[in-house]
């Protein structure tokens, strides 16, 4: 617990207009998007200045007290959830658009900028930011620099880190640092820019974001290709990348969620399908249909059993709500869903989609199969109920052979919601124990008195469990 000084030195840096202690307010922060973990702050400060975090951390570093960061608390691995305690630093008031550049090719936010926000400023000057956590209403552009989040883009586009030219981070200590900056390319030094991007909070406050920006492509296409077989979809997926064309997107659904989807949204989806293949192609005009004649060629190919080409931005954007849809569609299924987040080889996905239909008939649970196809990037999800301890128990089972499943095909643990507390208890399989031991001492260094977001990523510091 801090003390009452501590509250009153806080209201004092950001005055009291913009701290909460209430027990409502503590609990409005206690939890995040993961559905498994739940800790109650002792205050929640919301900084509207670089120098406010700063003294905020000085205060906090020299009285030892957690600080957790937070930013729209839309993350699934439990990064924002205050696991011991302590200040929730929420940096949602810090939500200036400083500058878009398009001269440059790039913008200056501050952290709290939400990212829709972000999006809509940019296509008022033909510009995009392509990286796309489907939680783009809530998140903000600290949380998705602080998780190097992805989305249905980065096929195409590449992930965060590929975006983040510059940042001003608040060390532990209170230091207010700028790395990076301005110009595309930058060889000085070791890329410290990279080490705070996808560094979920454990080692810095991020105030201040320098992004490259892309120009909106004018024209797209959206084909959704039909499938009786999920392994042949998975499939169709490494043959439509080795055609040498590259969809900005190719995203997957199975048929539990085509059909639930339907049931909520009434798309006119094929219910009888067994998988779901959406994929889009932008560019020129020209270089759009050449290239989503060629993806429909290769799916006719693939023996897909049906492929609809959007006829109009009104049907494409009515296939693509399917795939928003998702994440409710399976998260209001069941009490308890613990979604996964892992990557494989690209030509792995149909060994890694029959593995988790053997795992699902082991295990007796529902594995439901969505996610960013295109970059392997797959999210089973196990519908559970975490009351149910027995049944608990084999969905966690599954879980654990899901993710050895991804690691024995040379996938990775995480494509893009980070460790937190989701994943620490994987993270020792996934990582080379030596390169576990250098970010120990990377953190060790740069927060000594382990104050920022303590508990998180490292298995061993974890305590609490909802
Ligand atoms: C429906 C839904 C769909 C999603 N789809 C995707 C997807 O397709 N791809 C994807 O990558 N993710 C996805 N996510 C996960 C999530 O939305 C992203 O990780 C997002 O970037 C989190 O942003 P946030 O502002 O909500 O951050 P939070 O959840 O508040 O925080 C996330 C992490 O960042 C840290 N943090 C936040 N702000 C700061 C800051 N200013 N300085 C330092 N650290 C900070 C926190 O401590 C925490 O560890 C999805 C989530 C939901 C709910």
């Amino acid at each position: 617990m801090i003390e009452s000084e501590h509250i009153a030195q806080l209201k004092r840096i950001v005055g009291t207009e913009n701290i909460l202690t209430s027990k409502e307010d503590l609990a409005a922060y206690s939890y995040d998007a993961s559905v498994t973990w739940a800790h109650t702050p002792d205050a929640v400060v919301l900084p509207t200045t670089a120098e406010q975090v700063s003294q905020i951390l000085k205060l906090a570093n020299e009285n030892k007290i957690s600080v957790t960061p937070r930013g729209g608390g839309t993350n699934v691995s439990g990064g924002s959830i205050p696991i011991k305690g302590g200040i929730v630093l929420c940096t949602t008031r810090m939500d200036r658009i400083i500058e878009i550049n398009k001269a440059n090719l790039n913008a200056i936010v501050e952290p709290g900028v939400v990212l829709q926000d972000f999006n809509i400023a940019l296509a008022k000057q033909g510009l995009f930011f392509p990286p796309d956590p489907q939680s783009f209403l809530g998140c903000t552009m600290g949380g998705v620099v602080a998780e190097n989040a992805g989305g249905p883009a980065c096929l195409k586009y590449g992930v965060t880190k590929q975006y983040v030219l510059g940042l001003e981070v608040v060390l532990a200590n209170g230091y207010i640092m700028k790395l990076g900056g301005l110009t595309p390319k930058n060889r000085t030094g070791y890329e410290l820019v990279m080490l705070f991007t996808g560094s979920e909070g454990t080692l810095g406050v991020i105030t201040g974001i320098i992004l490259k920006l892309m120009p909106m492509p004018p024209a797209s296409r959206t084909i959704m290709a039909v499938y009786d077989d999920v392994a042949i979809a998975g499939k169709a997926v490494s043959d439509i990348l080795s055609s040498g064309v590259i969809p900005s997107k190719i995203e997957f659904l199975d048929n539990w969620l085509i059909r639930r989807i339907e049931v909520l949204m009434h798309l006119g989806l094929p219910t009888e399908a067994n998988a779901l293949l959406l994929l889009q192609t932008d560019g020129t005009q020209a270089a759009v249909e050449i290239e989503a004649q060629q993806i429909v060629d290769i799916c006719k190919r693939s023996n897909a059993k049906e492929i609809r080409l959007a006829k109009d931005q009104a049907e494409a954007d009515r296939f693509w709500k399917a795939r928003s849809a998702s994440f409710s569609a399976i998260f209001s299924a069941a009490h308890t869903v613990l979604g996964e987040d892992v990557a494989v080889p690209r030509d792995k996905i149909a060994q890694f989609v029959q593995s988790c239909g053997e795992i699902s008939k082991k295990y007796d649970v529902l594995i439901v199969l969505s996610g960013h196809a295109g970059d392997g990037n797959l999210h089973p999800a196990i519908l559970t109920d975490q009351r149910d301890k027995e049944h608990f128990g084999r969905a966690l089972n599954a879980i654990d052979e899901i993710v050895e499943t991804a690691l024995a095909l040379g996938g990775v643990l995480s494509g893009e919601h980070g460790v937190g507390l989701e994943k620490q208890r994987f993270l020792k399989k996934a990582m080379d124990p030596v390169a576990i031991e250098i970010m120990r001492k990377i953190k060790g260094m740069l927060d000594p008195n382990n104050i920022l977001n303590p508990g998180k990523i490292w298995e061993e510091e974890a305590t609490d469990v909802n």
